[in-house]
């Protein structure tokens, strides 16, 4: 087999075999074929797209590309969600400790934040002592013993997918539904759970700017996920605006126990309550009004802000912190966005507003750069909301003083006015089912 017949066949938009994608699935991630052709490759199905077989046989290929996790020795079902990546998105946070209060297994890998969007892992670093790295043994017994186990992606969990994405965010083509749909699902169907939750992101902070990309995107990752035995369901919520009112990793950790505590601000509420709902029906079979009061219940009662507390202390968290959130470290410098006219803010740029909370020290623009844990921005009004001029919209916090500066120009891009009235958006705007 050769790589030049894969390209050529696919310029001609005809369909590729299953051993045709093994070969260069495999072929990339063992490095014997080079990046070029596999450039030429994904600009082929940027432009002629994937046949629903195709993009199995793809997904499952890159799945296999390195280690798979077994949790078969996990008592009881599991059940895992994705996000597609957004700002303000602590979901995680809140919705495993939930479903695991509710009897359902987590066994979460995470990942880190880059560019713009946040991370579930650096958020949980935030809390001095949490160990994101346990063995696998630790990870199966932590699971099966409290129901619950959030930790870094493992080093070899899908290899080609890494590389893959490297290549496809320096060739233009990360903005293609297949290649994002393989992307995604590898990772979950290689890290094992039987049931699967996706939260679609759509709008100015998300890869898909348009409901219907994001439709089409949520079917066919439903449609993978049960041609390989996952029951897989997904959500498509608004990323037009950042989620919640903190941006930033212990800001946000903050807001995760807010809202663990049946507080919280009300698109956070909702999204965690419809996320959790649908993990719990997915894996119970219950009806979707019963899983709604069951979550409820759980917030009610303290039990899903005791099992995240059994969650950090098992992975060697200091509880203090849990139990009294002024103890983390604050940021030097808190500094106001006054509004400059009176009227509703029309519009929040969700991806200028990630990338000013990265520039306040909150984020990463290389792998290697540390992050200050304390910094980002708390949002004290959002699309929609009339303010009066001098009115605080959001504070940036940092601790240096240039980054505060640099974070005020970009803030003041995101934020736009307008005389008339805004009609506010949802926060979710359509549930993907088999
Ligand atoms: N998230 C992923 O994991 N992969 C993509 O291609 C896009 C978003």
């Amino acid at each position: 087999m050769r790589m030049y017949d894969i390209i050529e066949k696919k310029k001609r938009n005809i369909e590729l075999s299953k051993e045709e994608i093994d070969f260069f699935v495999n072929g990339y991630t063992n490095g014997s074929i080079p990046d070029y052709q596999i450039s030429a490759l994904l600009m082929a199905i940027y432009f002629n797209g994937m046949s629903d077989n195709e993009l199995s046989f793809l997904t499952l290929s890159m799945a296999n590309s390195g280690d798979t996790i077994d949790l078969s020795n996990v008592n009881g079902i599991t059940v895992d969600k994705h996000s597609t990546g957004g700002v303000g998105d602590k979901t995680t946070l809140i919705v495993a400790p939930i479903v695991a209060a509710l009897g359902c297994k987590v066994a979460k890998m995470s990942g880190r934040g880059l560019g713009f969007t946040g991370g579930t892992i650096d958020k949980l670093e935030s809390i001095p002592g949490y160990n994101v790295n346990i063995s696998a043994n630790d990870f199966f017994k932590q699971v099966n013993e409290i129901g619950l186990s959030i930790v870094a992606q493992s080093g070899n969990l899908t290899p080609a997918d890494k590389k893959l994405y490297t290549l496809r965010d320096v060739t233009a083509t990360i903005d293609s539904i297949p290649l994002i749909a393989s992307s995604v699902m590898s990772k979950k169907l290689a890290a094992g759970a039987s049931c699967i939750v996706l939260d679609v992101k759509v709008g100015s902070g998300a890869f898909m700017k348009d409901i219907e990309s994001a439709k089409l995107l949520a079917q066919k990752m439903v449609n993978i996920g049960y041609s390989a035995n996952r029951k897989v369901l997904a959500v498509i919520s608004n990323m037009n605006i950042p989620l919640g009112n903190a941006i930033g990793n212990s800001l946000e950790i903050k807001e995760a126990i807010d809202v663990l505590k049946g507080n919280g601000p009300k698109d956070l509420v909702d999204i965690c309550v419809c996320l959790s709902s649908y993990m719990l029906m997915l894996s119970t079979n219950k009806d979707i009004e019963e899983c709604k009061t069951l979550v409820n219940e759980v917030i009610k009662n303290g039990k899903a802000f005791d099992k995240f507390k059994q969650l950090i202390k098992y992975q060697n968290g200091n509880i203090d912190y849990i139990n009294n959130p002024e103890l983390f470290k604050t940021a030097i410098y808190q500094v106001p966005f006054y509004a400059e006219k009176s009227g509703y803010i029309s519009n929040m740029n969700t991806e200028l507003i990630g990338n000013c909370s990265s520039i306040l020290g909150a984020g990463r623009a290389f792998k290697e750069d540390t992050i200050d844990f304390s910094a980002g921005i708390i949002l004290k009004h959002k699309t929609g909301d009339y303010v009066k001029k001098g009115e605080v919209i959001a504070i940036l916090h940092s601790s240096d003083e240039a980054k505060i500066q640099n974070g005020m120009k970009i803030f003041n891009q995101a934020v736009t006015f307008s005389e008339k009235e805004i009609e506010k958006q949802p926060i979710i705007f359509d549930v993907i089912q088999k």
